[in-house]
């Protein structure tokens, strides 16, 4: 029985944000990427609950991704500062 398992992810690896499923501890139902913002050398990802049941200023999560791992936002650069989401809503700030 060997305990040495290699992650083959070591040393180099990437994230990208859209693998990841962000869910709400509280209404138990998924959140949707609200808003995206760089800070320093992390990517920092905001989600939110779109329910009725929720106060998005309650339960909002920040998810912080290092910006050089950052698979999703290295390959759609012109997604920066958007949202992904062209629905109904539009606290978007330029
Ligand atoms: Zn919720």
């Amino acid at each position: 029985m060997s305990t040495s398992k290699r992650l083959p992810i070591a040393g180099h690896s990437s994230i990208n944000i859209r693998n990841l499923s962000i869910k709400c501890g509280n209404c138990d139902t998924y959140q949707t990427l609200s808003h995206f913002r760089p800070r320093d050398e992390w990517n920092v990802y905001t989600y939110e609950c779109e329910n009725d049941i929720c106060d998005p200023e309650v339960t909002r999560t920040y998810v912080e991704v290092p910006a050089e791992l950052d698979e999703f936002a290295n390959r759609d650069p012109t997604w920066h500062g958007g949202k992904i989401h062209a629905g109904a809503g539009g606290d978007h700030e330029h």
